[in-house]
């Protein structure tokens, strides 16, 4: 088996892993790394959880250690293109863990906060700048940054970047880096439009492949539950309140379905928050330390905003919705069973949703168990034919439609569960915990 050492990394950047606890490259790392110090471009099919951040942040490092110069003023020697905030902030926490034993400079870029910051963290000029398309396109604008000196580009999760519409930002940024240049993009799927991305930025790239979707997917417990949508907040209720589920992320489809689960769960006594684009940067921040130190057991997420989710312990991932692109489904269960870790997930469906699960299906490779004996078992949704609900706004930048005509129903209350009357759980089905 390869080892830091054997990938002839600096030892400043050894010390740093083994106090990181990480004994081993990930297959990623010991793929990509050798290419990277070589100063190829790459690119990479790889999920977050299979140690990409650190695919490409050790190379880079090394390449700054061993070649030490002052970027000069607003300009930056790498830059490494995220699509949210959270990544951003996430793949910036990477690098200063790793940088933690050599002289090195960053600075993060992002939109929903004052640029003040931003602008004076790049007024001299850094080693390394982590950004997402949309605010560092502004500074560029503004004449805060100035790209023409750049050595070696990333851009992580190219595929969720062209799902939120940033196509057109990052073809303009592309126009100030010079053209002599490492790149390096790193995509959890390749649709058509991630590979023409690729051939027109990468120069004869190596290429890369870890844990293709399916076979991610293969190390995950997966279920389906037929339940009509309004059945599937007690559902929930009584999956999460099982021991086993330490610490959950519950996928909805709206915003406002996530915020209205998140108070459903905190009115019967589970901590949890809810994570989306409405919330502010601080809002969120907090739900995702809660989360990480445990205050918190469910996240209750959109996909976008879940991009950032970086927790290793995620022992269970609930579909309160499928998502409607497939793909989708393969990100969002892949926040469990990561670091080696076992993880369930549980998805469940609805009339509106079964072609959803069809195309899931279908991209997965396989069938996904379904979970029948249960008090919510809907026949209608297990045989349903309804034509899935159109979802809104057709400009990729999340899914702001309307609410689907059966959500609306949904009150306080809804069906009695169980019989038990209030959350004592004495009449709670038992045949609901075999999902976990
Ligand atoms: P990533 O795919 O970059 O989001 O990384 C997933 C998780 O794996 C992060 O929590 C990293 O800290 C961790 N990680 C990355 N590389 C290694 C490694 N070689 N050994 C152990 N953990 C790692």
């Amino acid at each position: 088996m390869t080892t830091f050492s054997d990938l002839k990394l600096a030892e400043p950047l050894l010390k740093a892993l083994a106090e990181e606890g990480y004994e081993n490259p990930t297959p990623i790392q010991a793929q990509s790394i050798p290419h990277l110090l070589a100063g190829r471009d790459l690119l990479g099919l790889a999920q977050t959880g299979t140690g990409k951040t650190a695919a490409f942040a050790l190379p880079i490092l090394d390449h700054l250690l061993k070649n030490p110069k002052p970027a000069g003023p607003k300009k930056a020697r790498v830059l490494i293109l995220a699509p949210t905030r959270e990544l951003v902030s996430q793949i910036s926490e990477s690098f200063k863990a790793y940088a933690r034993h050599m002289k090195f400079t960053q600075a993060v870029v992002f939109g929903g906060v004052g640029q003040g910051r931003q602008v004076e963290a790049m007024r001299r000029g850094v080693d390394v700048l982590v950004a997402a398309p949309g605010r560092l396109l502004d500074l560029i604008g503004q004449g805060y940054i100035d790209l023409s000196a750049l050595e070696v580009l990333v851009l992580d999760e190219a595929d969720r970047m062209l799902d939120m519409g940033f196509v057109r930002d990052i073809s303009r940024i592309m126009t100030f880096l010079p053209a002599k240049r490492q790149t390096l993009l790193f995509s959890a799927t390749m649709p058509r439009s991630i590979a023409d991305l690729a051939s027109s930025l990468l120069h004869d790239p190596a290429k890369v492949e870890v844990t293709p979707p399916s076979s991610t997917v293969d190390r995950i417990q997966q279920a389906v539950m037929f339940v009509d949508g309004s059945n599937k907040r007690d559902a929930l209720l009584t999956l999460v309140e099982s021991p086993k589920v330490v610490r959950a992320v519950v996928f909805t489809l709206m915003k406002h379905e996530a915020n209205k689960v998140a108070e459903f769960l905190n009115k019967n006594s589970i901590v949890a928050e809810a994570i989306h684009g409405n919330k502010s940067q601080g809002a969120r921040e907090r739900a995702m330390k809660g989360f990480r130190a445990g205050s918190v057991k469910v996240l209750v997420a959109t996909d976008i905003a879940a991009r950032g989710i970086d927790v290793d312990d995620v022992s269970h991932v609930f579909n309160y919705d499928l998502p409607n692109v497939p793909e989708s489904y393969v990100h969002r269960i892949g926040r469990t069973a990561r670091a080696g870790r076992d993880g369930w997930a549980v998805s469940f469906c609805d009339p509106e949703q079964r072609a959803w699960l069809r195309d899931i299906e279908k991209t997965i490779g396989k069938s996904i168990p379904v979970v029948r004996d249960h008090p919510w078992h809907s026949m209608d949704a297990e045989n349903s034919t309804m034509r899935p609900p159109v979802l809104g706004g057709g400009g990729g930048r999340g899914r702001g439609g309307p609410p689907r005509g059966g959500a609306g129903g949904r009150g306080r209350g809804g069906p009695p569960r169980g019989g038990a009357g209030g959350r004592s759980g004495g009449g709670r089905p038992a045949a609901a915990g075999r999902v976990h």
